[in-house]
């Protein structure tokens, strides 16, 4: 399968699914949304996709790009681009299959479920599906299975290699009207591109399965170039396929050549600094004189809001600093004044175990991209508001000898004001922040009195506790008065 020539790319179109293919994708203009049955799996299709036009179709400047936005590629644009190409992105080739290395020598078989992070195969028992669920893949499913392992999720375990981004990275996209212009939403003209990956030996380079990284080497970052970065393989692996009619286990259709699983084998490399990967966002610190730089993970079970302002605002100090995706950066400088759907999404995993799957859908309204400081201050303000409801529970919690009512009040209050923070940021006319700010925290104030009471209502009625019940509503009271933004 030719990634480039096949139809691979799997969608539904008018409630029909079916696989597409690249060309079909960017030279029509249908209405047709990536679709499988995984939120996980479709985002890495996607972001195949985005890489994989991001290479071949690289436009020259913002110009370029925007026509292309606009007007779907003719055949010969597109024919003239993939010609560049011919055998490089082919999943079964016989030398340099695509994300694979020949001739892994593997003491057993590894089941494609492996694949499929969170799955039960090693310790990925974050989804309570059945072990031997996904059997027999088809090639479309292994191939975005493959693309997620190498490049969004936790390494194999110990000897093996994980992504260019660590081990759990978010990755934020601007999500279009329609799925061609997601794609193009998300591709970097080559004035961008030369901004973050500056170095000439940069230009020049073939992908990990044409050209290996060599054994025990070390890897310095500023020699990856685009191709070869976007479509990272850490591991070696090679797919077992079979010859046979089946239906895949991952999205059920049927397929007349399935991988039925794969070899693997440890192989180690060193590598020395942060690839500028386009697609998440990251942040440094400066620990003991060092720079320590990494990609952005979920931290915790807190809704993905509120790590928004690290999902779209450059900051710089002298001791750390933020870095939003480029994908993103470049969306706000080139539509300041759209509005911005914001797809989030990564696992949250404690080393190599799976504890979380996450995808989210943040909408900014039209006119955010001038207004960063106040998006600063708005999700700051939601911030402190937890912080306040977390601290004061924890508090009467101690004084009353019970324990976890931090926890609860944090978990409360993210369930009640995940609708109002959401609509706000959706709806918000920022020209009119300074009301829209105290709107929102009178929202925020009712909800956390509401969570207060709520947790404090066992403890109404018990006269050891009443005393401190009363003080801790009044201080509690006296503190969210102080958070009030005036105008
Ligand atoms: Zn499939």
């Amino acid at each position: 399968m030719n990634l480039l020539v096949n139809d691979w790319i799997p969608v539904t179109h008018q409630g029909r699914f079916r696989h597409i293919s690249l060309k079909d994708l960017l030279c029509k203009n249908e209405d047709w949304q990536i679709s499988l049955n995984r939120d996980d799996m479709e985002l890495a299709a996607l972001q195949l996709v985005i890489c994989l036009v991001q290479v071949v179709f690289m436009p020259d400047d913002g110009k370029e790009l925007r026509r292309r936005m606009e007007t779907p590629l003719t055949e010969d644009e597109f024919e003239t681009g993939i010609a560049k190409f011919p055998d490089m992105f082919v999943l079964d080739h016989p030398e340099h299959p695509f994300m694979q290395t020949r001739g892994v020598e593997a003491k057993e078989i590894t089941s494609m479920q492996k694949l499929f992070i969170g799955l039960p195969e090693g310790n990925n028992h974050a989804f309570f599906n059945e072990t031997g669920e996904v059997v027999w893949t088809c090639p479309s499913c292994t191939v975005i299975a493959i693309f997620n392992q190498a490049n969004n999720c936790p390494s194999f375990g110990g000897g093996f290699k994980g992504t260019l981004r660590g081990a759990a990275p978010i990755t934020t996209f601007a999500y279009g009207k329609t799925l061609r212009e997601t794609i193009w939403l998300n591709i970097l003209d080559e004035t961008w591109v030369e901004q973050i990956l500056p170095e000439p030996e940069q230009r020049q380079e073939k992908p990990v399965w044409v050209d290996p990284i060599q054994k025990d080497k070390t890897v310095y970052s500023h020699e990856i170039g685009l191709l070869r970065g976007l479509l990272w393989q850490p591991a070696h692996i090679e797919i077992i396929w079979a010859v046979e009619e089946k239906a895949c286990n991952a999205c059920g259709e049927i397929s007349l050549v399935l991988a039925s699983g794969f070899n693997k084998e440890k192989f180690s490399y060193e590598l020395k600094g942060i690839w500028p990967h386009p697609h998440g966002p990251r942040a440094w610190t400066i620990e003991k004189g060092e720079r320590k730089e990494r990609f952005t993970s979920f931290r915790s079970m807190s809704p993905a809001w509120t790590q928004l302002n690290e999902f779209l605002i450059f900051h710089e100090s002298e001791d750390s600093g933020q870095v939003p995706a480029a994908v993103i950066s470049r969306f706000k400088d080139t539509f300041m004044q759209d509005n911005l759907s914001l797809i989030v999404g990564g696992y949250r995993t404690k080393q190599a175990s799976v504890l979380q799957r996450r995808h989210d859908l943040i909408s900014m309204s039209a006119g955010w991209a001038g207004k960063l400081a106040t998006v600063e201050k708005f999700i700051g303000l939601a911030l402190e508001f937890k912080e306040l409801v977390r601290k004061k529970m924890y508090g009467f919690g101690k004084t009353v000898g019970v324990t976890g009512l931090a926890a609860k009040a944090e978990e409360l209050f993210y369930q009640r004001s995940e609708s109002l923070i959401h609509d706000r940021l959706h709806k918000m006319n920022w020209r009119e922040s300074a009301v829209e700010f105290v709107n929102m925290y009178v929202e925020l104030k009712a909800v956390c009195g509401a969570v207060f009471e709520e947790i404090a209502a066992p403890y109404q009625n018990d006269p050891k506790m009443i005393t401190a019940l009363v003080r801790s509503r009044k201080t509690f009271t006296g503190a969210m008065n102080k958070l009030k933004p005036s105008i």
